[in-house]
């Protein structure tokens, strides 16, 4: 699974003892005298081989560089950044946030299984639950995101329970402790998307009993606007032995278990959704997303601060009708917010606005440096209304009962001056009330 670079005394791969701020600078490169400060894109798609011996052995093993859908030196040094950052054993980097969390189900469940995921999960992974996975005779469970509900609906044939550190756009955190004490004693995995928690700058899932974490590198990890990507990451000594496709013994008589140890889990979903389904990333995007990692803790703290200063401001504005924040006392994730996200609840807040639906449609237009799109994480701040957009899709009594109303507005903070967004939302907010002016009239 490893290659010579990896192998290389010279890579700096997790600097275990050192703090984050200094990992996500420095792991992942060469040093020594004559390697270069910056990654190196390495920009091929094949690696030469020594003779027949050497190619024979690196096909068996994947054990150094063959193609670049296997490996390459630049997803490498990627990986080895995320997973350091996330305490992990190893990642797996793909294509996309969507790849990885598709990856993570299927390295676990094949046609029969069972999967329980909570109800408040971005709009993408619900489709794949329950528009994709069960045409592959993987069925879903989509319940309350709360331990109860999720020991509930576990059946002998559940292979993951999968939550999100930050359900959207509720906003709500689940009990990571209580769930992981139900997954736990079920001997089932428990899966977080930890896409809002910054790769651990903001939440560290495997402190708090995750065995896999998932991330849509596309938001605050590259947090450019500009590049998109995906990681699968695995928690050291994770026991996949309970679940058939690492027990079942393959021609020489050896299970995935026997083979690979803790490292099973990572090595399926490395020839399943890198080798075999082809899901990988490209080398140019992993150098954007491993320098947008070095940045990302700062621009993290920076717009937790702005996010919480908006939502006390937003709460005394005139045309705002309800606001909604984790860092907010009246938000219902509050005290867990504390708990598992000490050092900010993310950068996403949402707000109803007056006027209904024609108030949302006035208070978008009349925005003028806040862009109305659907991203998270980028430097600039980003508009978007649910109801019609990421949520679009879902009948009314669905989009009602995942908090989505037509008066809705969900802004992702960027790093701008906190001033200047509030004068932009003031404007909008202004064009928004003349709406309900013109409609009570
Ligand atoms: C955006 C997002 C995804 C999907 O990631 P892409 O990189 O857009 O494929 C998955 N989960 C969460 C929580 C997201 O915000």
């Amino acid at each position: 699974m490893s290659h010579p670079k990896e192998q290389s005394k010279n890579f700096v791969n997790s600097l275990d003892e050192a703090h984050s701020a200094t990992q996500a600078v420095h792991v992942g490169l060469q040093r020594g005298p004559g390697e270069g400060v910056g990654l190196p894109i390495y920009d091929a798609v094949a690696w030469e081989f020594q003779d027949l011996e050497h190619a024979a052995h690196i096909f068996a093993t994947n054990d150094g560089l063959s193609y670049s859908r296997i490996g390459n030196p630049t997803l490498s040094a990627l990986e080895a950044r995320v997973s350091a950052l996330e305490g992990a054993l190893g990642a797996v980097v793909t294509g996309t946030g969507q790849a990885a969390t598709l990856l993570s189900l299927i390295t676990l469940a094949r046609a029969g299984d069972h999967i329980v995921a909570s109800a408040s999960l971005f709009g993408g992974t619900v489709a794949l639950l329950t528009s994709v996975l069960p045409n592959f005779g993987i069925t879903t469970s989509l319940v309350a995101n709360d331990a109860e509900s999720i020991r509930a609906a576990l059946q002998p044939n559940t292979r993951a329970v999968l939550v999100e550190t930050i359900g959207n756009p509720a906003l709500d955190i689940p009990d990571f402790g209580a769930i992981s004490g139900v997954t736990r004693t079920a001997g089932v995995p428990l899966i977080v998307d930890n896409t809002w928690g910054a790769v651990g700058a903001l939440c560290q899932p495997f402190r708090h009993g995750a065995d896999i974490i998932v991330h849509s590198l596309t938001k605050w990890a590259a947090g450019h606007g500009a590049a998109l990507g995906g990681a699968v990451l695995c928690r050291p000594g994770l026991d996949c032995s309970a679940n058939p496709l690492f027990s079942e013994h393959d021609r020489e008589g050896v299970s995935l278990w026997q083979r690979h140890g803790e490292l099973a889990f990572l090595w399926r979903a490395r020839q399943l959704g890198l080798s075999q389904m082809g899901m990988v990333l490209s080398p140019q995007l992993a150098k954007s997303i491993f320098q947008g990692l070095e940045t990302m803790q700062l621009r993290v703290e920076r717009e937790c601060a702005t996010t919480l200063a908006l939502a006390h401001w937003l709460q005394s504005q005139p045309g705002v009708t309800q606001v909604a924040y984790p860092g907010l006392e009246s938000h219902p994730s509050n005290t867990l917010a504390h708990r598992y996200l000490p050092s900010g609840p993310g950068a996403v807040l949402t707000f109803n606005v007056a006027g209904g639906l024609e108030g949302a449609s006035r208070f978008l237009s009349a925005l003028t440096l806040i862009r109305r799109a659907a991203n998270l994480g980028d430097t600039r701040t980003l508009a978007i209304h649910p109801w019609t957009t990421t949520h679009g899709r879902l009948g009314e009594a669905a989009r009602i009962q995942a908090g989505v109303t037509p008066d809705l507005i969900r802004l992702s903070v960027g790093l701008e001056a906190p001033g200047d967004l509030q004068a932009d939302l003031r404007r909008a907010l202004d064009a928004a009330l003349r709406s309900e002016l013109v409609s009570s009239d």
